[in-house]
């Protein structure tokens, strides 16, 4: 095992384009995870980041597999987690492992990207045990990838998860939320053979908002991030219409709505400076304090065990087996 492979995991690119624009689905990988015995019947937490290229999406989810890591036991590591659980964060130093991060260069495929270990959370009130999956996304909106093959990414990441990140930089974009809007078309077109939408066809979406530069106005963090949003989503009545339809149905379609705002991780984490002498292997030591402090307690919002929210379709949670169904079902629908 190299230094760079994670000692339990890895990432699986199990469905989207390649680079000459092919469809492709890797069942293999995905039957291994949702009919595992220890998945096939749980009901399923589907934790996703999307967002464009090379905007330190996979960073954010290596350390959120540290967290998952320290606090649940998984398929592949049933042991119990680490026993002090504050220091989940790690050593200083510890190379960061996991999805491939800072690899803008070496594409080759567009699409969503799991990891292969699913984690186990044991609820408290009822005892019932629950599966954790983390999903990225690659190569989305790089000058590689069409408008359509980033909308149907888009969509497809979105139907599928229950807790989405919206990864953005300094601002929510208006074409992100174009790319939303064209993700629930999608959804209630997905719906419609079944028994048709009921209620809110999606759980949970987070904006998050990297390099914030604007902490005297607004503070980093959920607190912020929530005035942020507010003022952002707000209907006006001069508004143009499309930016008044992108903003109600936003509201319309998720269950819930929240954001965060992060400072700039410093200029190590960059790669505009090198760290000891050299390249920044992605160890914490080179983060900035801020950057640090907000980066913990928001992977600790975001993950704690009563924030977990499961998977539905149609109204109801899904287990395992029919999360794969799921994901075959709409991957037919990808392929027109
Ligand atoms: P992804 O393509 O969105 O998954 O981006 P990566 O996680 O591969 O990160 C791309 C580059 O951005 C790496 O050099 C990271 O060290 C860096 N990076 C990580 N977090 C941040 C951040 O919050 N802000 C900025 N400006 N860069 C970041
Ligand atoms: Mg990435």
């Amino acid at each position: 095992m190299s230094s760079h492979e994670h000692p339990h995991g890895r990432p699986e690119n199990v469905l989207g384009f390649t680079e000459d624009s092919k469809v492709f689905i890797h069942d293999a990988p995905l039957k291994d995870m949702f009919l595992h015995p220890d998945v096939k019947h749980r009901k399923i937490v589907a934790f996703s980041i999307i967002g464009a290229y090379r905007k330190g999406k996979s960073f954010f989810l290596d350390y959120c597999l540290r967290y998952l890591y320290a606090h649940y036991p998984s398929i592949k590591y049933p042991n119990n987690p680490v026993s002090d659980q504050d220091e989940w964060l790690g050593d200083e130093d510890e190379p960061l492992v996991g999805f491939s991060w800072r690899s803008g260069s070496d594409r080759d495929t567009t699409g969503i990207v799991m990891w292969n270990d699913i984690f186990l959370h044991t609820m408290e009130d009822t005892g019932e045990k629950i599966a954790i999956l983390v999903m990225d996304t690659q190569g989305l909106f790089d000058n590689r990838t069409s408008p359509m093959d980033n909308s149907k990414i888009f969509a497809l990441g979105t139907l599928i998860s229950s807790i989405q990140v919206l990864n953005l930089v300094g601002v929510v974009q208006e074409d992100q939320l174009q790319y939303l809007q064209f993700a629930t078309e999608f959804a209630k077109y997905a719906a419609s053979s079944s028994q048709g939408m009921a209620g809110k066809c999606f759980q949970s979406l987070m904006f998050l908002i990297r390099d914030w530069d604007n902490p005297d106005e607004l503070y980093y963090g959920i607190e912020g991030g929530k005035k942020y949003l507010l003022s952002f989503l707000e209907i006006k009545s001069e508004q143009k219409k499309e930016l008044k339809s992108v903003r109600e149905f936003v509201h319309s379609s998720f269950e819930e709505l929240s954001c965060s705002l992060l400072p700039h991780p410093g200029k190590f984490v960059t790669g505009a400076r090198k760290l000891d002498g050299e390249k920044f292997n992605g160890c914490h030591k080179g983060m900035d304090h801020e950057f640090k402090d907000e980066l913990i307690f928001l992977i600790q919002y975001l993950l704690k065990p009563d924030r977990l929210i499961l998977k539905k379709f149609n109204g109801c949670n899904v287990k395992g087996h029919e999360f794969l169904e799921y994901i075959n079902q709409y991957f037919v629908l990808f392929q027109s």
